[in-house]
């Protein structure tokens, strides 16, 4: 039987913390999709689209990923594709409370659906998709913390601001 894993998250964006999650959980199982969450009561910063769009390219390298955007309870996701393994990153004692706390709740809403944790690298413990953003918009490199194509979204983004501003 073919094991599909589902990766959820905001991804907003997707640094190289996600990158080696996504890697690693590629390695795992037969197929992974990573699950481009809209979050819109997180007023993210890219688009649903973007987002997709972004996280398509940087992962075009792994055969067996795919990356879809959902809404909604991740579990009736999880059973539409259908999946019985979610994939989340711990990072850190701060982050095992919010996930176990998740877990359970997900475990609770659909029992056949088991959460795996995977640890992240030692070298991007420290790592956040809110740390890069803040980052950026004080115009830093974060050229170590994620791939071009992001890069790429800061900068034109920062243009279309810049250009409004300037027709004020
Ligand atoms: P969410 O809004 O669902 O928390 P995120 O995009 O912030 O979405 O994170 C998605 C998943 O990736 C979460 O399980 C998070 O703990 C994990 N994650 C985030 N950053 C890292 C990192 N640097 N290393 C490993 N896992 C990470």
């Amino acid at each position: 039987m073919r094991v599909t894993a589902i990766y959820p998250g905001t991804f907003d964006p997707m640094t190289v913390g996600h990158i080696d999650v996504a890697r690693r959980a590629s390695s795992m199982f037969d197929d992974l999709i990573v699950a481009v969450a809209a979050s819109t009561n997180k007023g993210p910063y890219f688009s649903l689209e973007e987002r997709v769009d972004m996280a398509t390219l940087i992962l075009e390298d792994l055969e067996n990923v795919t990356v879809q955007s959902f809404s909604g309870l991740l579990m009736d996701y999880a059973r539409d594709v259908p999946s019985r393994v979610i994939v989340r990153g711990l990072r850190a004692i701060s982050d095992f409370e919010y996930e176990v706390q998740i877990a359970g709740v997900n475990r609770h809403l659909a029992p056949e659906v088991e959460t795996v944790f995977i640890a992240a690298a030692q070298e991007y413990t420290f790592l956040s998709s809110s740390i890069v953003r803040e980052i950026a918009r004080m115009h830093g490199d974060v050229s170590e913390f994620v791939h071009p194509v992001v890069i790429d979204a800061f900068a034109r983004r920062q243009q279309l601001a810049s250009n409004s501003n300037n027709n004020r």
